[in-house]
């Protein structure tokens, strides 16, 4: 989405431009995608004035959304009426509260495991809150179990269930696992990529998610891309990654990424 977009559409007639600040704030809440849930497109994104008034642009007044749910928002007896925009807009309003609150907490949870501090159990318990609190604010993903054992001994950290509308992320198959690495002193080595690999076949799954406070080994990215274009799908995840997500505020689009560099990696 670029700015020119959405000043090419407040240039219709009897509109009033909306500030640049104010365009810049509420793409930021929405996410840079349209506000119908279902739809979520990013492409020429528009805003449109809930209560008619197009010179009304309040931050309250204006809801983001895309060219063809906004030319529904203004056709006669539509659902997506001013009832419909005024909802839209309160739910969007409202995670984007949510998030920020969220936010500060992954924050401090980062901050916390960057250091050396935490030791053993204590800093396995936060990765797995930091991990957990960034995947359950991608839409239709919901973590489902932590700390379950496997048949192999070993267990899965995080379980996430897949209920996504996302075409690319329904792909993941139904159930996700994540496994989270905590440590900082060195990288991911392949023989844990092909563990989690096994891990994963001996279930059933055919996508996991690798988090890695440390990063990977050129091996292991290797191990996870070869995996990846068979057919066993691995996400690894690392410092980067996390920090990215942390000030995220489209979540999916960044899993998408690592995902897409899995498949590329190899
Ligand atoms: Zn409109
Ligand atoms: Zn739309």
């Amino acid at each position: 989405m670029s700015a020119s977009t959405a000043t090419a559409v407040t240039r219709r007639q009897g509109r009033i431009p909306v500030p640049a600040e104010v365009q810049r704030k509420l793409l930021l809440e929405c996410g840079f995608q349209c506000s119908v849930p279902q739809c979520r497109t990013t492409q020429a994104l528009e805003f449109h004035h809930v209560n008619g008034n197009r010179r009304d642009n309040r931050e309250d007044n204006l809801l983001v959304l895309c060219a063809v749910h906004h030319a529904l928002a203004h056709e006669p007896r539509s659902r997506l009426d001013r009832k419909a925009c005024i909802w839209l807009k309160q739910g969007i309003t409202k995670l984007s509260r949510v998030l920020e609150v969220d936010k500060k907490e992954l924050i401090r949870i980062w901050k916390k495991l960057r250091t050396e501090g935490p030791g053993g159990d204590e800093r396995g318990r936060l990765i797995e809150s930091l991990t957990a609190g960034l995947l359950a604010t991608i839409p239709g993903f919901i973590v489902a179990k932590r700390g379950i054992p496997s048949p192999i001994g070993d267990r899965v950290d995080i379980l996430i269930r897949n209920e996504t509308a996302d075409p690319f992320l329904s792909k993941l198959g139904p159930y996700v696992p994540v496994e989270c690495k905590a440590r900082l002193d060195r990288p991911v080595e392949a023989p844990e990529v092909a563990a989690f690999l096994g891990k994963m076949a001996l279930n059933r799954f055919t996508t996991g998610i690798m988090f890695s406070l440390s990063g990977f080994t050129q091996e292991a990215v290797s191990m996870a891309g070869s995996a990846t274009r068979k057919d066993l799908m691995i996400i690894l995840v690392g410092p980067d990654d996390v920090s990215d997500m942390i000030e995220s505020r489209n979540r999916a689009e960044n899993i998408k990424e690592a995902a897409t560099r899995s498949l590329l990696a190899g």
